[in-house]
């Protein structure tokens, strides 16, 4: 039975699609339909787009401050439903709910309110002229645009995108994934209730038609994308025909390199495995690609083989669980194919490799158990192409120019992390890595302010700080003569 039916937000109405279509949304953990969510198409979209240009003038002349205030009244609202989103998100993603607890939501949050404060903060640059001119520079709003995100991490990255757009004074067309819609129509109608002027913000629900009318629409001067590769390199074309401007973030197979003499305490074990099954290895940061130098190796792979075996597959409702259901079931039956492929690539399944049957409401979910792999050399298939599950492989390497070599031997270059307690070896490592991020013993310490974002197949443009607030302005250098 499907109880939930979404809308989109349009001109400050909560709005069933022109065509009256729908998508059935899954619950991954139970494997069945819950929830229904339109299907817009390029009738939505231009509705929505036309809806935000009435607005933009009018919010783009609001004060900062009041900006601020609404973002921040968005964030109390959110704050007072915690448990509602908490819940929400996690039924939809199949994500433990203790992850949405202490992960998603919060940041969500976080995203509202560090980007209030800091459109508060900011200030453009001015050029003296030695010939008594000066220049100064403004950072106006570009109008409407667009904000697309994936499923993996639904809320978060979808205020991720629209705290800045709005901070900096543009009308926003978003649109959530179609396979995670839930928490953007929650949002959408805390929106309402926060006292957004109508049309500043608009959600269009649905698939590749909705993201595709967004992307081609000519009132639509940027697009932030984040998702796969393949559609960012399709949204890249598409936008250069009407020159919008793009942040593209993609996907990743990153590296953590680990030394023989890091400190292989219980702590940072821990942090790897987090940083290989989080989420069920769905997050683009994650290191799917372990890489242990020899001397430890033998005693590495055993200590990290155990702790995987360790992790709890179940009901991501129950707070004991550590990996919820994968996102759906053709996701499923990819990685399921993945490690099947890594068995034919010659790999030794050390640890999972199979489905996991959790019993009761979730007998017809879709889980994977945490696997390690071995045996591969850094060509094969498995640890060129991005898996995006609780699936990691482990190579052992030699020395620093070894280890670099295999870190950068993929066509993503998204992130990665280096452990070691020797600081020049951190900061050269780091320094040689193709990657736009780097942790050195951590994994996922996130300063909002720093830029984020990847190289090579992982993207184009930075988000974050002020790289966000530039991206969402444009410059317009004034100079004047005294
Ligand atoms: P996806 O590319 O399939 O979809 C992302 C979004 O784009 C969805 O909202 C989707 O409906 C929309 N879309 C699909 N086709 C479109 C089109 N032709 N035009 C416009 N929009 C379109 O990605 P996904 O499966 O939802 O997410 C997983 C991917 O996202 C992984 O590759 C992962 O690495 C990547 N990711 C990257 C980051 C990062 O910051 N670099 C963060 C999270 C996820």
């Amino acid at each position: 039975m499907t109880d939930l039916v979404l809308a989109n937000l349009i001109g400050g109405e909560l709005v069933a699609p022109i065509q009256s279509r729908y998508l059935d949304v899954y619950e991954p953990a139970a494997g069945r339909v819950y929830a229904r969510c339109p299907d817009s198409d390029a009738a939505d979209v231009a509705a929505a787009v036309s809806a935000a240009q009435a607005a933009a003038a009018a919010w783009a002349a609001t004060p900062a401050a009041e900006r601020a205030r609404l973002m921040n009244r968005l964030a109390d609202r959110i704050e007072a439903r915690l448990d509602d989103y908490v819940h929400a998100e996690s039924r939809d993603s199949g994500k433990p709910a203790a992850l949405a607890r202490a992960v998603d939501i919060p940041r969500a949050v976080a995203n509202l309110r560090f980007f209030a404060a800091a459109i508060t903060q900011w200030s453009s640059e001015a050029h003296a002229m030695e010939d008594r001119a000066i220049n100064y520079t403004l950072r106006q709003p570009l109008g409407v645009v667009g904000c697309i995100s994936p499923w993996n991490l639904p809320l978060y990255l979808f205020t991720w995108k629209i705290a800045p757009a709005l901070a900096t004074g543009n009308a926003v067309v978003a649109k959530p994934s179609e396979v995670t819609p839930v928490t953007a129509w929650m949002l959408a109608e805390d929106s309402v209730a926060a006292g957004f002027p109508p049309g500043v913000l608009n959600i269009v629900q649905g698939g590749a038609a909705a993201g595709q009318a967004i992307v081609d629409a000519p009132g639509v001067k940027a697009i932030s994308f984040t998702g796969s590769t393949r559609v960012g390199a399709g949204i890249a074309a598409r936008a250069a025909a009407t020159f919008k401007k793009t942040s593209l973030e993609l996907g990743g197979k990153n590296a953590s390199v680990v030394f023989a003499d890091f400190d292989a305490s219980d702590d940072n074990l821990d942090t790897l495995v987090r940083s290989a099954f989080s989420n069920q290895g769905q997050i683009c940061l994650c290191g799917s690609r372990i890489l242990v130098e020899r001397a430890i190796y033998d005693e590495f792979r055993d200590r990290f083989v155990a702790r995987a075996n360790a992790l709890v597959v179940g009901d991501p409702l129950d707070e004991k669980t550590n990996l919820g259901a994968v996102v759906s079931k053709a996701h499923h039956d990819k990685i399921m194919g993945c490690i099947a492929l890594a068995r034919e690539e010659g790999g030794n399944v050390l640890a999972g490799g199979d489905a996991v049957a959790v019993p009761g409401r979730c007998a017809d979910g879709w889980f994977v158990a945490p696997t390690v792999i071995d045996g591969l050399g850094p060509a094969c298939r498995t640890n060129q192409e991005e898996i995006f599950g609780p699936v990691v492989t482990l190579q052992p390497f030699d020395g620093d120019d070894e280890a670099i070599a295999l870190a950068n031997a993929t066509g993503y270059g998204l992130a990665a992390s280096v452990w070691t307690r020797d600081l020049i070896r951190a900061h050269t490592v780091a320094a040689r890595l193709e990657a736009g991020i780097v942790w050195v013993n951590c994994w996922m310490l996130r300063d909002l302010r720093t830029p984020f974002g990847g190289v090579k197949n992982s993207g184009v443009g930075r988000e974050g700080g002020v790289e966000a607030l530039r991206f969402f302005t444009d410059a317009k250098n004034v100079c004047v003569q005294l």
